[in-house]
C-alpha cells in the first residue's frame, strides 16, 4: 500500500478537462493529461483494501459492478505511488490488451465498486490508468513482442472493434497465423467509427495497430465476410473463425413522419463526420452538417452525448437532447442501485458540457417521449412534436410508460438523430454460416465458452453480448482467445 493515510489526506481528481469553449473549436482530444506528480497523488489515495472489489469485474442484476478485465487496480496504484511506472504498466498489460482505450472511454465501473467510494469520493483509477499506458509509450515501453514460435494453425477474426483485436492479439501471442477481416476502410470499429475524435483520437488505435502487425497480425480492410469473401473460403482456408461483428442493427422509432427527410439515425451522422475528418478534414463535405440547423437529439446515452458534441462543433443552431427517463438523482438509491454496482446517477458529459457553454444550459429534457415528426412542403422534418411521460409499475410487475395530457410541446427541428440503441447483430452472415441465434438475435453461444453450434466457429463482443461497453469486448476478445485455443491445441495458456 502506497500511503496509509493518503485518502484522509488528498481529495479526488479526476482526469483534467480542456475548457468546453475552447475545446469545440477543435476535434482535438477534450482531456489533457495531469502531471506525473498528480497522478501519484491520486494512486495514493488507494486504500489497498483487502477485498479490493473494484477489480472483480461481474455483473449484479443486470448492472456491471467492477472492472470486466480484472484489472490488478490496487497493486498498479501502488506502484504509480512508488514511481514504479514500468512495473505498474506490465501489471496493466497482464489484463487488458489495449489500456488506452479503456483509460479513455471507460465509464468505469470499478470506480462504482471502489472501497473508498462506500462514503468518500472514489479512487481515480481510470486516470491512473490511462497516465501509465500514455507514460508506457512516451518513454518506449509498448514495444511489438511477436511469438517466438508458430504452431502453423491459421484463425480468422471477423470484425476489428476491441473484441476482434483483443482476440487476434492473444491469439498471436499463442503462435497462431490471425487474419482480421474488416468491412470498413479503417481499423477500429466503433472505437474508430463509432466514438467521435475528441473522445478517443483514431491516432491512438493506428498507433496500437501498428504493433499488431509488427507482432504479426495482418489486416484485410474493405474486405466484408460473407459479401466479397466468401464463407466456402473463410471455412477451406482457416482452422478456426471468430465472430466479432458488433451489433449495429439500429433501433428505430415508430411515429407518424418517421419518413420525412432529415431524420437519421445517430451512426450515420457520427460514421460519416468520422470519415471525412480523417479523410480531408471535412473538405469534401461527405457528411451530414449541423451547421446553422436545429438539432433534436432523440436517446439520453453515450452515443446522444457524441452526436451532441459532434453537432456542437458544426455550430448548430440550436441543440437538445431527449431523455426517456426522468432526471436521475445526485446520489445513487442504496436499494435498487447499490455498491458496489455501478452507480445510476445524474451525470453532466462531455457532449451536454460543451452544448452548455454554447447556448447556456444543458440541452437535456426528460421523461419525453416523441408523439410525430412533421414537414415542410419539401417533405424535410420541420417539427417534433412530444409529450411527457410518467414511469408506473402494474400489478405484474410491467414497466408502462403513461403520457401526461397537457404536456405536449412542438420543437423546431431541421435535423434530427436517433440514439436509442440498437437490435443486434446484421443476420446474413450469420445464416450463410448456419449460426444459431438467441430470441434477441445475438449469437448463441456461451459466455465463457464462446463456442457457436457450427465446429470451429466462436463469437465474443457485442455481436454475441449485444451492445455493451468497450471493456466487456476486451474481456470476451481476451477469452475468446483463449477457448478457441483450447479447441485448435487440446490445451491453453492463456488467461
Ligand atoms: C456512438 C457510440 C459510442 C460509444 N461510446 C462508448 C464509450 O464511450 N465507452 C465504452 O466503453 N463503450 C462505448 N460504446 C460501446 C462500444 O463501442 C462497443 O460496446 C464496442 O465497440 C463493441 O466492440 P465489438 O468489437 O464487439 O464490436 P464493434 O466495435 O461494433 O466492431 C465490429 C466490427 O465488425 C465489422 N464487421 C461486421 N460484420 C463484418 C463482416 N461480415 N466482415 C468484416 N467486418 C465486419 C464492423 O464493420 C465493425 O468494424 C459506444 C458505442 C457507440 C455506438
Ligand atoms: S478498464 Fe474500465 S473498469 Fe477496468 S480499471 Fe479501467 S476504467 Fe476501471
Amino acid at each position: 500500500m502506497g500511503k496509509p493515510t493518503g485518502f484522509m489526506e488528498y481529495e479526488r481528481q479526476s482526469q483534467r478537462e480542456r475548457e468546453p469553449q475552447q475545446r469545440v473549436k477543435d476535434w482535438q482530444d477534450y482531456t489533457e493529461p495531469m502531471t506525473e506528480q498528480e497522478v501519484q497523488t491520486q494512486a495514493a489515495r488507494c486504500m489497498d483494501c483487502g477485498v479490493p472489489t473494484c477489480h472483480t469485474g461481474t455483473e449484479i442484476n443486470g448492472v456491471t459492478s467492477g472492472c470486466p478485465v480484472y484489472h490488478l487496480i490496487p497493486e498498479w496504484n501502488d506502484l504509480v505511488y512508488q514511481g514504479q511506472w514500468k512495473e505498474a504498466l506490465k501489471r496493466e498489460h497482464e489484463m487488458n490488451n489495449f489500456p488506452e482505450f479503456t483509460g479513455t472511454a471507460c465509464p468505469a465501473p470499478c470506480e462504482g465498486g471502489c472501497v473508498l467510494g462506500i462514503n468518500e469520493p472514489p479512487v481515480a483509477i481510470r486516470t491512473v490508468e490511462r497516465a501509465i499506458i500514455e507514460k508506457g509509450f512516451e518513454e518506449g515501453w509498448v514495444v511489438p513482442e511477436p511469438p517466438e514460435k508458430r504452431t502453423g494453425k491459421k484463425v480468422a477474426v471477423i470484425g476489428s472493434g476491441p473484441a476482434g483485436l483483443a482476440a487476434a492479439a492473444q491469439l498471436n501471442k499463442a503462435g497462431h497465423w490471425v487474419t482480421v477481416f474488416e468491412r470498413n476502410d479503417r481499423v477500429g470499429g466503433l472505437l474508430t467509427y463509432g466514438i467521435p475524435e475528441m473522445k478517443l483520437p483514431y491516432e491512438m488505435v493506428e498507433r496500437r495497430v501498428a504493433l499488431l502487425v509488427q507482432e504479426g497480425i495482418t489486416f484485410m480492410t474493405n474486405m466484408e465476410v460473407g459479401k466479397n469473401y466468401p464463407v466456402e473460403k473463410l471455412q477451406s482456408e482457416f482452422d478456426a473463425s471468430i465472430l466479432c461483428g458488433g451489433a449495429t442493427i439500429h433501433r428505430d422509432i415508430q411515429v407518424e413522419g418517421r419518413e420525412l427527410k432529415g431524420i437519421h439515425y445517430a451512426m450515420e451522422f457520427l460514421h460519416a463526420n468520422t470519415k471525412s475528418l480523417l479523410d480531408s478534414n471535412l473538405q469534401d463535405g461527405k457528411y451530414l452538417s449541423a451547421k446553422g440547423k436545429d438539432v433534436i437529439v432523440i436517446g439520453g446515452g453515450d452515443t446522444g452525448t457524441d452526436c451532441l458534441a459532434t453537432a456542437v462543433r458544426h455550430d448548430c443552431k440550436s441543440l437538445t437532447q431527449f431523455d426517456i427517463y426522468d432526471k436521475k438523482g445526485a446520489v445513487r438509491d442504496e436499494l435498487g442501485n447499490p455498491w458496489p454496482q455501478y452507480p445510476i446517477i445524474h451525470r453532466l458529459e462531455y457532449g451536454q458540457k460543451e452544448a452548455a457553454s454554447k447556448f447556456g444550459e444543458d440541452p437535456r429534457a426528460y421523461a419525453v417521449q416523441t408523439t410525430r415528426f412533421v414537414g415542410n412542403e419539401e417533405g424535410h422534418v420541420k417539427e417534433v412534436h412530444t409529450i411527457h411521460v410518467k414511469l408506473r409499475i402494474d400489478e405484474n410487475g410491467n414497466r408502462i410508460r403513461e403520457e401526461i395530457p397537457g404536456t405536449e410541446k412542438v420543437w423546431p427541428a431541421d435535423l434530427v438523430l436517433l440514439a436509442i440503441g440498437f437490435n443486434g447483430p446484421e443476420q446474413g452472415l450469420l445464416q450463410q454460416l448456419n449460426v444459431e441465434t438467441n430470441p434477441n438475435s445475438t449469437v448463441k453461444a456461451e459466455y465463457g465458452k464462446y463456442a457457436t453450434n457450427v465446429e470451429g466457429v466462436f463469437s465474443a463482443g457485442d455481436m454475441r453480448r449485444g451492445q455493451s461497453l468497450i471493456v466487456w469486448a476486451i474481456n470476451e476478445g481476451r477469452e475468446v482467445a483463449r477457448e478457441c485455443d483450447r479447441y485448435l491445441m487440446g490445451a491453453t495458456v492463456l488467461p
